[in-house]
């Protein structure tokens, strides 16, 4: 039984800086999943609030929001088998010091706010947030 999903990626401002966008996209695409659609854009502060509004009650959440605002990043809609639980391993942990080997915030993170990567934790978010970036 087959189930394609859809799940949201973002590669942010620390590793879209570092000119790391093709690697990530190799890591993803030799796992079999597919990019349909991408764009580099940046973000306001207003429009990282609204998309991290989920944390807006922890600590973390104004550094966060200015932080996803601060250069550009590379958002891309990642479609394959599991591809949302898929996007999480070959993500990593969110620490990247807590990441697994060849995870792409082992390899690449630099902090745990600088993580390099965001994904989507669930189909429903996903949803959420492609239409948050792509809708037509
Ligand atoms: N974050 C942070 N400090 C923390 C926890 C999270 O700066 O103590 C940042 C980190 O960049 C993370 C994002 O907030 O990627 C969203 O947190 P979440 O718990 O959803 O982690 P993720 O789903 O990205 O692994
Ligand atoms: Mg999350």
């Amino acid at each position: 039984m087959s189930n394609i999903e859809q799940t949201l990626s973002i590669i942010k401002p620390d590793a879209v800086e570092r000119n790391l966008t093709e690697d990530i996209k190799k890591i993803f695409i030799k796992s079999n999943l597919k990019i349909t659609n991408s764009k580099k854009i940046h973000i306001s502060k207003e429009e990282a609030a609204e998309f991290y509004k989920v944390h807006q009650a922890r600590p973390f959440y104004n550094d966060l929001c200015t932080y996803l605002s601060s250069g550009p990043i590379f958002v891309m809609i990642l479609e394959g088998e599991g591809a949302v639980a898929l996007n999480r391993k070959l993500m990593g942990a969110t620490n990247p010091k807590d990441a697994e080997p060849n995870t792409i915030r082992k390899l690449y993170g630099i902090s745990i706010d600088k993580n390099s990567a965001h994904g989507s934790d669930s189909v429903e978010n996903a949803k959420i947030e492609i239409n948050f970036f792509f809708k037509d």
